[in-house]
């Protein structure tokens, strides 16, 4: 499959082949004694703070802690809803009882009370003119460890010095486990001298994706340390502010994975495929003749063709149109990929 489409294919093509081969051979990540990794992976993209957006990102999960995160449905929980499911009681309590001193109105406490309620995520009840909450079931310490992954397919020196920047950010911050640029491989070994600004704590992975995504698809050039989990001398604060923050982070990548491409492309248009790329299903655009780039693929793309309401109807070829049917078929793989990670299939 050519391979056009640039950062967005490539950072499909990291994705997918993290979903079927993190850790990358020859990496510290702890394993069983099997020497099967112990931890299951949920694989994100475009996630990260105000501040800086990471194209790649794992969660290394403990497999019971993410069964046990299910019973929290399968959408994310902001900050709001982390803060009333996490503290929820074991019995009836009245919540600003139960609750911590949120550090802001109790009124806006009340509002996630009712949205966590109408999504399942705890139970509540009046007493006289008193909500009472219970928890469903506690919250579980699901996350292990954040892998941060930038990809630059085409590493130039200039781009190097500007990924320099980045990754000596991200380092520095350290509210990953771990940090690597992703490149493309260009048939021997990275430029020793594109790495040379790059702090050693940020691992390189090299990709050849010429036969499709596949889990053999990535070569170590270079193993990351794993990054200071905070300095001591922070105090509780910072460092619960900081658990805090990675939290929203693996809930975010949890509630929305890799494949919510979907939502912001136009598979409603008659143009839109997916097509196999190894084990990858990449988005193709038939009027291009190539992949598409999520930007370009909007409503206000001149090629843009709707797909005709007849397509929708009389069940062609897949019920709803295949708009729908490439969103439910996402969707489904999403579902599948999840329950093999929770299960240890
Ligand atoms: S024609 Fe434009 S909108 Fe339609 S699939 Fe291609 S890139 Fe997307």
């Amino acid at each position: 499959m050519s391979s056009s489409g640039g950062e967005f294919s490539f950072e499909l093509r990291v994705s997918r082949w993290a979903e079927l081969a993190w850790p990358p051979a020859g990496s510290n990540v702890p394993t069983s004694s099997s020497g099967t990794p112990s931890s299951a992976t949920v694989v994100a993209r475009q996630l990260g703070t105000r501040k800086r957006r990471w194209d790649t990102v794992i969660v290394e999960a403990d497999p019971a802690g993410l069964r046990e995160r299910a019973a929290f449905g399968a959408r994310e929980l902001d900050s709001d809803l982390l803060f009333v499911v996490r503290n929820a009681p074991a019995g009836w309590e009245w919540y600003r009882d139960a609750l911590p001193d949120p550090g802001y109105p109790w009124r806006y406490v009340r509002e996630t009370i009712h949205r966590a309620a109408a999504r399942d995520l705890l139970e509540t009840r009046r007493n006289g003119n008193r909500i009472q909450i219970r928890r469903i079931a506690p919250y579980p310490d699901w996350v292990r460890r954040i892998v941060a992954i930038e990809n630059k397919p085409d590493l130039d020196a200039s781009a190097a010095r500007a990924l320099a920047d980045q990754l000596q950010h991200d380092v520095d911050r350290g509210l990953a486990d771990e940090v690597w640029l992703a490149t493309a491989s260009t048939g021997g070994r990275v430029e020793r001298a594109l790495l040379a600004d790059f702090p050693v704590e940020a691992g390189v992975l090299a990709f050849d994706f010429s036969a499709g995504v596949r889990p053999e698809a990535a070569s170590v050039e270079w193993l990351p340390s794993r990054l200071d989990a905070g300095d001591p001398s922070e105090g509780g604060d910072r460092s619960a502010d900081r658990r805090r923050r990675r939290l929203e982070l693996a809930e975010r990548a949890y509630g929305r994975g890799w494949r919510s491409y979907h939502r912001t492309m136009r598979p409603d248009c008659r143009s839109f495929e997916l097509r196999r790329d190894g084990r990858l299903l990449s988005p193709w655009c038939t009027a291009k003749v190539r992949k598409q780039t999520a930007a370009e693929c909007s409503g206000d793309c001149p090629a843009f063709s709707p797909e005709p309401p007849a397509w929708r109807t009389r069940g062609w070829p897949i019920e709803g149109g295949p708009g729908k049917g490439i969103k439910r078929l996402l969707r489904r793989r999403r579902r599948r990929v999840r329950t093999r990670e929770r299960d240890g299939a």
